[in-house]
């Protein structure tokens, strides 16, 4: 056992000095971090923060998209801080030295609020034995509002951040004040800002205005420079196709395969095992799921026109992978020809991903 043991250490060792993709871990918790570290991640690059607001946190957040005035809204928000700044401070300080790409909060709004169907049954109910309260018939007809037939293509990522206000000030500012909180005690916070599902430059614009300005009024207040990269996921047609406009706005891109690919094929990945693509697969018309293993001629395809399109206007902007296929051996080798700087993957997939990195640098020239 020990001689194998050496020998695993000894390959990963080669596989470490010869890759040239770096490895980062996917992480939304201090617990996912340090676990991601022991196994060798050399950063975050995703932290989704829609998953630091599970659990009773939902309550504060539905608290902010029900509010009815700015005074309800400022309330919800400041709730809201705290929590979210203790998450950052947590996971920088494990993550100190290495760079923490956290994405500002991108969650189907749906999963924020009460079920439709449920809701219109318990107001219906209670109004026919009149015990209606007025409260939940006004929660219903928000809910109604906010309905969506397909939430996966709505109100999403930027496009919820754009159009909630407070939301990107809240959460920048938890991570910038978060990382002075990590410069005082003689830290080395790396964080980046990423938002997501962007489809166009305009839209970054906007965003990077907002997070900017926060950076700047916690620079000041602080006294400490804070001047964080701000990048964006692709993971739309439209992003790729459009990437040297994007570019012009972005520090960084990250490729978000598994939207990407749900969106280049007009797959539902939320239905994967129960919808055609399982039905392919048993047909033996896919080998394996697309969204299991990039698709290197479609998605593949997205994505070198992101890559080529984004450094066509940054030349040697940095570029990684966050989708699951970043932890996938066969992506890995695709995203090294491509010239990616990282995959970015769960952390148990670290060392797999720090073995294929280097296997690949071996074997396949980048392009
Ligand atoms: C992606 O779409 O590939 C991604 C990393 O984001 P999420 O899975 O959170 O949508
Ligand atoms: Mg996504």
């Amino acid at each position: 056992t020990r001689e194998l043991i050496t020998s695993v250490d000894r390959i990963m060792r080669r596989a470490d000095q010869v890759r040239r993709l770096q490895v980062r871990a996917n992480a939304d918790t201090p617990d996912d971090a340090r676990h991601a570290i022991h196994r060798g991640a050399q950063g975050v690059g995703l932290c989704r923060t829609e998953h630091m607001f599970l659990g009773e946190r939902k309550q504060l957040v539905q608290n902010l998209i029900l509010a009815a005035d700015d005074a309800e809204r400022e309330a919800a928000l400041a709730a809201l801080l705290p929590l979210q700044k203790a998450d950052f401070v947590q996971m920088l300080e494990t993550m100190d030295g290495k760079p923490m790409t956290v994405r500002l909060i991108d969650p189907p709004l749906h999963e924020f609020l009460p079920d439709l169907t449920q809701l219109s049954v318990k107001v219906a109910v209670d109004r026919e034995r009149g015990t209606l309260d007025p409260a939940d018939e006004e929660l219903l007809n928000v809910v109604r509002r906010n309905h969506e037939a397909n939430p996966m293509l709505g109100l999403r990522g930027v496009r919820l951040l754009l159009t909630m206000p407070g939301l990107i000030e809240l959460q920048v500012r938890a991570i910038a004040e978060a990382a002075v909180e990590r410069l005082r005690a003689g830290g080395d916070p790396r964080p980046e800002v990423m938002i997501p599902l962007i489809g166009s430059v305009r839209e970054l614009q906007l965003a990077r205005e907002r997070a900017e300005s926060v950076l700047a009024e916690v620079s000041a207040e602080s006294g400490y420079e804070l001047n964080f990269p701000i990048g964006c996921m692709i993971e739309l047609p439209r992003a790729a196709v459009t990437a040297a406009h994007i570019a012009e706005e972005a520090d960084f891109f990250s490729f978000g395969t598994n939207d990407l690919t749900q969106t280049t094929w007009g797959f539902s990945r939320d239905d994967v095992e129960s919808s055609f693509v399982g039905r392919y697969i048993e047909a033996g018309i896919f080998g394996t799921s697309p969204f299991e293993s990039i698709d290197v001629d479609g998605v593949g395809g997205m994505v070198r026109l992101g890559v080529d399109g984004g450094r066509s206007t940054k030349s040697g902007m940095k570029m990684g992978v966050c989708g699951e296929h970043g932890g996938d051996p066969d992506s890995i080798a695709f995203f090294h020809r491509v010239g990616l700087d990282y995959v970015s993957c769960s952390p148990f997939r670290v060392p797999v991903a720090r073995l294929e990195a280097g296997r690949a640098a071996v074997l396949a020239p980048t392009e």
